[in-house]
């Protein structure tokens, strides 16, 4: 390997039936997005490979649901000490092959854990009911089953967190899994399966596929009949193939996909307040989260005030390698992805918007993005209807509470939604009107693992995290008993 990280936890194949595939003569670079440098080669698993790690989840099924949740918990949060005590060295691994600033990876690694812990805990509740019959003589008792072998595709904004949230509630419910991690980002897939091994997770409960093939493996995913339940999260264009492959052999599927998020300032906001929002919302990760602020809708009274205010916190954003001290917004993800980034701020600057902040006539740096501020932009310009996914900020000015909601709703996506306002009758009709998935109410950040992350529209079907998660990993047996009356 030629890399500047040193780590126990570096692997360089597939882990598939609780061992290290590294037999494949075709290997894929991954490479740090900030500086342009191999981290490592990884070998590359094909179709081939996925099949023997559903062999291996098939065969590992009957074992692993046999085992108490009182079991399968303590596993689980061993698992998440370890990752816990291995932090640091995780979000080192992360931010050299996804590039986002190192306390960032930090929160994430915390956050991915906190899904396992979360799920761990709710193990030991999957309750069924017994429901009175409408004759005397009977009982209607429902009991709550693991769904099966579950498999799943992550992208690599998110190379630790897309992973939990899918492997806890699956493995807590009793199920076997497999990812399909992004091929950008497989090094922190593999160090959480290095410490799953070492957590006791039992061989075939848990395997991560690396290969850069993704329509052949995903095939293999939404199309065995082994496989009972497919979890995808990913853009919205691959999320619609996958789940018409899933159709196939009528798989239970979950997507979270792609999002379009308003955020929305009310002329009575908290100016400060919703500018912090804004800056997390919009700015974390570069911008490549699938709940990043998409469209910013300021009302009219305070759109002036917000916007050099916000202009004036953007100004403080440091760029740069995310792996040395103070960086707050790393490069993005590839060249393609920043190409794509520019296209939409000239097409905006095309169509009449211009530029508050960013150097829009070159920003182009390597994989790097200026933060850019963009005014004057309308809803009909490219650059509103797309999801970004940089640091650009378009900043829509609205009169009415009707007029933004309206803007808001112009979308087929519905994940995240976020509104600035003090007036409490304005948060409930604008939350009841809003056609999302997730409402952020002077918050700028939703997600958390006991909330039910997902969304609505074309951003998805199911939910992540909270009690509401590990439904997505049962089936619901009725058992319907006679025989009681004497
Ligand atoms: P993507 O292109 O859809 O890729 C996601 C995953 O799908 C990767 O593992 C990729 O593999 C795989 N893939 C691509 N084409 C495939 C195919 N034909 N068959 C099977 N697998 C395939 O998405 P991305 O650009 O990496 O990720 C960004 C998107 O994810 C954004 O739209 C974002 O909003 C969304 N996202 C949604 C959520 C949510 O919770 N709703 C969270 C995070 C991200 P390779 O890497 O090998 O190509």
């Amino acid at each position: 390997m030629n890399t500047s990280i040193s780590s126990k936890l570096l692997k360089n194949g597939s882990y598939i039936n609780g061992q290290w595939q590294t037999s494949s003569a075709e290997k894929i670079d991954i490479i740090n997005p900030a500086t342009n440098q191999l981290i490592c080669e990884v070998h590359d698993a094909n179709a081939d490979d996925t099949l023997k790690a559903v062999d291996a989840a098939a065969k590992a099924m009957p074992r692993w649901k046999s085992k108490t949740a009182k079991e399968r918990a303590g596993i689980l949060q061993r698992w998440f000490d370890l990752i816990m005590s291995h932090q640091d060295e995780l979000a080192a691994i992360l931010t050299a092959e996804q590039g986002k600033p190192l306390a960032e990876a930090k929160g994430e690694i915390a956050y991915g854990a906190s899904y396992i812990q979360w799920f761990a805990e709710e193990a030991r509740r999957i309750y069924g009911d017994v429901i009175p019959h409408a004759n005397s003589n009977s009982r209607v008792i429902v009991i709550k089953q693991p769904i099966g072998v579950v498999a799943a595709i992550t992208p690599w904004n998110f190379p630790n967190a897309m992973i939990t949230r899918k492997a806890a509630p699956a493995i807590a419910a009793g199920c076997t899994f497999i990812v399909k991690a992004a091929a950008e980002t497989p090094l922190s897939a593999l160090a959480i399966a290095e410490l799953a091994h070492q957590a006791g997770i039992p061989a075939g409960v848990f395997n991560v596929v690396i290969g850069s093939d993704a329509p052949s493996i995903g095939k293999v995913l939404t199309q065995d009949p082994r496989v009972a339940k497919f979890s995808f999260t990913g853009s919205t264009p691959v999320g619609k193939t996958l789940l018409a492959q899933c159709a196939t052999t009528v798989k239970k599927a979950s997507m979270e996909l792609g999002g379009n998020a308003p955020f929305i300032v009310f002329d009575d906001a908290d100016i400060d307040e919703a500018i912090k929002g804004l800056l997390i919302s919009k700015y974390r990760n570069a911008g490549q989260t699938c709940v990043c602020a998409n469209r910013i809708l300021i009302q009219n009274g305070i759109y002036d005030e917000f916007s050099k205010r916000l202009v004036d916190a953007v100004a403080q954003f440091r760029m740069g390698d995310g792996s040395k001290d103070g960086i707050d917004i790393g490069p993005l993800i590839t060249a393609k992805a920043t190409q794509k980034v520019k296209d939409l701020v000239d097409d905006a600057l095309a169509q009449g918007a211009t530029s508050l902040h960013g150097d829009t006539n070159n920003p182009i740096d390597g994989q790097f993005y200026t933060p850019t501020i963009l005014t004057n932009v309308t809803p009909s310009m490219a650059i509103a209807s797309n999801e970004i996914f940089g640091p650009v900020a378009p900043l829509i000015k609205f009169d009415t509470e009707q007029e933004a909601i309206d803007i808001a709703n112009d979308t087929n996506s519905g994940l995240a939604s976020y509104m600035y306002t003090r007036d409490i009758g304005r948060v409930w009709r604008v939350s009841e009107a809003l056609e999302y998935g997730m409402v952020g109410i002077n918050e700028g950040i939703v997600s958390n693992e006991a909330a039910p992350f997902g969304g609505i529209k074309e951003s998805g079907i199911g939910r992540e995290g909270s009690k509401y998660g590990i439904e997505d990993y049962v089936e619901i047996k009725y058992l319907c008993m006679g025989g009681i009356d004497k």
